[in-house]
């Protein structure tokens, strides 16, 4: 018999659990050119779900009675277009990929690999803006795009990834804010919190760590389960810089010409590699069942044929069942492998919730449920165990996001001290609230001292009368500070 796959438990390494994860539960593998990755199967269903979520929700919202729309802009950016907004520039140009030939012949222009993709689609906003009547203009495209990575890791920073990336043009400074601020509301937090059972918190990024060119940076950063911070998903106020810089005006209602606002805002696979780092376990990927490709697999058991002819009989009944209330369901066949590798194999994977039926079990009237979240097993009557599945489901859903809540608030604390901050950040991690002047000078300071970050502003900052936690200056509010992926 093949013998069950085990992975390193998180004490021992977490980076290599992680790791571990992503290839035995196949979501992933390294791809030939160092730093780029294949999602295998399994993990390219995570992604399906996940982006029919997150566009369902980007579809159903917008500003001003319009809705956002999908499109696709090309993968290439000439060298001038980039070099346009002086900021962004210098913040992307140094892990771009450049082409520099093509047919054969060297190019007159060098070309970039999109690392984003503001310069492309502003140049054709400004063709296509030329009134108030044309705003908002509220587009969104789901693609690829490639930032030269030295650190890669499978999902979290790899050279080439998938996102989404909205780009808005309004008439006002207001609604680009509203936009922005909407987006993070009720596309980003609604589907991290809702659907990937994470809960996160929300804010703006402190200057030094603004989107470049952009005004302000508004975030979402959530707690992994080693105490480090990552950022979930961005939108940025973009104000007037790229509009100058493309171009991009229109005549306003008194006949006047303007530059318009614009926003940007985007999440990437890199959710993949959060939802794994936050949920999952020693025996591997646990998902929400709202993100699990298989919700439901039932595993037969059974040693004689004629066992099994009554099994299987109970099992498909049951399947048909189970997919008729709209859950997602397997059930088990595979000869060649024992039931108990199989309960290894399906924990492994992460599906939420396994049905295992056996003579004895039908012979009692019900089935036995395992728990992937708790690893409770508990028992459900076979008249109602399609029902009861689907309730199960909910449970765990909501059970994840309540497990990762209390960690998130077990692994939150204040402090005014300086040397505490060094020393919770260094041992347990999460997030350590502390009162801070607002000062570049003191933020780069801690970092460099202590690798921890603020991670944002909350838009609901704690006051405070504190001194800031490096220097002697009064402090208004407390920030949380992480090292963070
Ligand atoms: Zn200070």
């Amino acid at each position: 018999m093949p013998k069950a796959k085990e992975i390193t438990s998180r004490s021992e390494n977490y980076s290599q659990w992680y790791n571990d994860i992503v290839l035995k539960a196949e979501l992933a593998d390294h791809a030939p050119v160092r730093g780029c990755m294949v999602i295998r199967p399994n993990g390219f269903a995570i992604w399906e779900k996940l982006s029919s979520e997150l566009d369902r929700r980007i579809k159903a919202t917008g500003v001003a009675g319009r809705k956002h729309r999908n499109a696709y802009f090309p993968l290439f950016i000439p060298e001038s277009y980039l070099a346009r907004e002086a900021e962004h520039v210098e913040g992307f140009v140094p892990e771009c990929a450049v082409v520099t030939h093509g047919g054969g012949k060297e190019l007159e222009e060098k070309l970039y690999i999109r690392p984003t993709s503001e310069t492309v689609m502003y140049e054709m906003y400004s063709k296509w803006i030329s009134s108030y009547r044309d705003l908002p203009l509220l587009l969104n495209q789901w693609a690829n795009v490639v930032r030269w990575e030295l650190r890669p890791r499978l999902f979290l920073r790899t050279t080439e990834f998938l996102w989404q990336e909205g780009h808005t043009a309004h008439e006002t400074h207001e609604e680009a804010i509203e936009e922005a601020l909407m987006i993070l509301r009720d596309v980003y937090v609604d589907t991290v919190e809702s659907v990937m059972a994470i809960p996160v918190l929300r804010g703006k990024k402190t200057p030094s760590q603004r989107f470049p060119g952009a005004l302000d940076t508004y975030c979402i950063e959530a707690l992994m389960q080693d105490g480090k911070a990552l950022q979930m998903g961005t939108t940025h106020d973009l104000g007037q810089n790229f509009a100058r810089a493309f171009n991009v005006r229109y005549q306003d209602r008194k006949g006047k010409m303007q530059y318009v606002w614009q926003t940007s805002w985007g999440v990437s696979t890199r959710l993949i590699g959060a939802l794994i780092m936050a949920h999952s376990d020693d025996s591997g990927l646990v998902l929400p069942p709202k993100l699990a490709p298989i919700q439901v697999v039932i595993v037969p058991i059974y040693k004689s044929d004629e066992q099994k002819q009554k099994v299987l009989e109970v099992a498909t009944k049951l399947e048909k069942e189970i997919l008729e209330t709209g859950v997602s369901v397997e059930l088990d066949l595979r000869e060649e492998f024992k039931p108990g590798y199989k309960f290894y194999d399906w924990e492994m994977r992460g599906v939420p919730l396994r049905i295992e039926i056996g003579p004895r079990d039908i012979e009692a009237g019900q089935v036995t449920f395992a728990h992937r979240d708790s690893g409770e097993k508990t028992q459900a009557p076979l008249a109602a165990a399609a029902q009861k599945a689907a309730e199960t489901l909910t449970d765990i859903q909501k059970g994840l996001f309540e497990k990762a809540k209390k960690f998130l608030d077990e692994h939150s604390c204040e402090t005014d001290d300086y040397e505490e901050l060094k020393k919770i950040t260094d041992e347990s991690g999460g997030f350590v609230w502390a009162p801070w002047c607002g000062n570049q000078e003191c933020e780069q300071r801690i970092q460099d001292e202590t690798k921890a970050t603020v991670r944002l502003v909350p838009f609901d900052a704690p006051q405070t009368n504190a001194k800031c936690i490096a220097c002697p200056e009064a402090a208004s509010m407390r920030v949380p500070f992480a090292k963070a992926y």
